[in-house]
C-alpha cells in the first residue's frame, strides 16, 4: 500500500527539498548510490569489475526544466566516458541514460533529447560499449522507443528497456527482439494507471515470464533486470529451452540490492551486470528504491528518529 504513496511523492518537489535536505537521508542514499562525482564512482568501478561483473552507470537525475541541465547531463556522462576510456573496460562498463535527463519532457523535447543523448552514443562507441535508453513513465515511451530506433541506424548496439507492468510491452517485445537488439526487461517502477498497466503483483510476474520467453526466443540479447529470486531461475530455465548459452544473455541487479546474488551469478559463469548510479540528483531514483520494499522505508524512518 505504501508503495504508491511513496511514488506520489518522488514527483513532489515539497518532499523533494525536505528528504534532500535531512542529514539522516544521506548514509541511507549511500546504500544505493555509492558516490556523487566521477572521482568518488572509479573506485566502485573497480572493485566490482574487479570481482568478474559488469557495470552499466547511471548518472542520477531525470524531469529537468532547462535547456542548460539536458546539455549539463550529456557532459556528465562524456566525462565519465573519459574515465572509462582510462580503465579500458570496453562492455563490460555501459552506460544508462534517462531521456527525461536529457531535455525529453521540455518543449521541443523529443528533437532535444536525440540531440543530447547522441554524442553520448558516439563517445560510448569510440570506447568499444554502449548505452541503454532506460523507461520511464508510460507517456515518454513512444518518443523513446523512436530515439532508440533513429540511434539503432548508426548503433546498432544500442539497447532500451521494457517494463513487464504495461499492457504494450508484449507487442515492442516482439517489435524489438530481432538479430543485434539489447533488450532490458524489467518489471517497472512507477506508478501506473490501471489503464495502462498492470497492478497486481501476480500479473505483473505472469506478464514478465510471458515477455522474457518472446525475447528468448528471439534473435537479440535479452538482459534480465530483475532481483527476484523465482524469475532468476525461471529465466535460466528459459535460456535454457531456447538454447541460449551463457554469453547469449545477461543478469542484472541494482547496486546495494541483493549483492551476493550478484557474485553468486558471476561465479556461476553469468554475465551479471550491476546498475550503478551517482551523482547529487539522487531524489527520484532513491524514493523509487524506498517504494520497491517497505522494509527500506522502515529503516530509512528508523534512522530518521533515533537521531
Ligand atoms: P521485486 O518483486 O520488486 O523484488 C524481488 C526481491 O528483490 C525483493 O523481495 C527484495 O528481496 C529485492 N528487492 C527488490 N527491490 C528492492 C529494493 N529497492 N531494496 C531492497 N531489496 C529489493 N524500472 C523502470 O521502470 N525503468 C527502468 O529503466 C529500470 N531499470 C532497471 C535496471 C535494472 C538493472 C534493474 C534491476 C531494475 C530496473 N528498474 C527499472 C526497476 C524495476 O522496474 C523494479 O522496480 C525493480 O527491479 C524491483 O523489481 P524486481 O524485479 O527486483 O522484483
Amino acid at each position: 500500500m505504501l508503495g504508491p504513496v511513496i511514488l506520489a511523492a518522488s514527483r513532489s518537489d515539497r518532499m523533494r527539498r525536505l528528504i534532500s535536505a535531512a542529514p539522516v537521508t544521506k548514509p541511507v542514499v549511500d546504500r544505493f548510490i555509492p558516490g556523487e562525482t566521477v572521482g568518488d564512482i572509479v573506485p566502485v568501478i573497480r572493485d566490482l569489475t574487479g570481482k568478474g561483473l559488469e557495470v552499466t552507470m547511471d548518472v542520477v537525475g531525470e524531469d529537468i526544466t532547462a535547456p542548460e541541465q539536458a546539455t549539463a547531463a550529456r557532459d556528465a556522462y562524456l566525462e565519465l566516458i573519459g574515465r572509462l576510456k582510462e580503465l579500458e573496460l570496453g562492455e563490460r562498463a555501459e552506460m544508462s541514460v534517462k531521456l527525461s535527463m536529457f531535455g525529453q519532457a521540455l518543449p521541443g523535447g523529443h528533437e532535444l533529447a536525440l540531440a543530447n543523448v547522441r554524442p553520448v552514443v558516439e563517445a560510448a562507441a569510440e570506447i568499444g560499449t554502449t548505452v541503454t535508453l532506460d523507461a520511464e513513465d508510460h507517456t515518454t515511451l513512444d518518443s523513446m522507443f523512436a530515439i532508440h530506433e533513429e540511434l539503432r541506424k548508426d548503433f546498432p548496439q544500442t539497447g532500451c528497456v521494457i517494463q513487464a507492468y504495461l499492457f504494450r510491452t508484449e507487442d515492442d517485445a516482439r517489435r524489438l527482439a530481432a538479430a543485434g537488439s539489447r533488450v532490458r526487461l524489467v518489471k517497472g517502477a512507477y506508478k501506473e494507471p490501471a489503464s495502462v498497466a498492470y497492478q497486481q503483483k501476480h500479473e505483473i510476474d505472469k506478464a514478465y515470464v510471458r515477455i522474457l520467453k518472446v525475447l528468448m526466443e528471439g534473435e537479440g540479447y535479452p538482459m534480465i533486470g530483475s532481483h527476484d529470486p523465482r524469475l532468476i531461475t525461471i529465466s535460466q530455465e528459459l535460456a535454457r529451452r531456447a538454447g541460449r548459452k551463457l554469453d547469449e544473455y545477461e543478469f542484472q541487479m541494482l547496486y546495494g540490492i541483493r549483492g551476493d546474488e550478484h557474485l553468486r551469478l558471476a561465479a556461476e559463469g553469468h554475465r551479471m551486470r550491476v546498475y550503478t548510479a551517482y551523482g547529487t540528483d539522487w531524489y527520484g531514483y532513491f524514493m523509487r528504491r524506498l517504494a520497491e520494499k517497505p522494509a527500506n522505508l522502515q529503516f530509512f524512518l528508523r534512522s530518521m528518529v533515533s537521531k
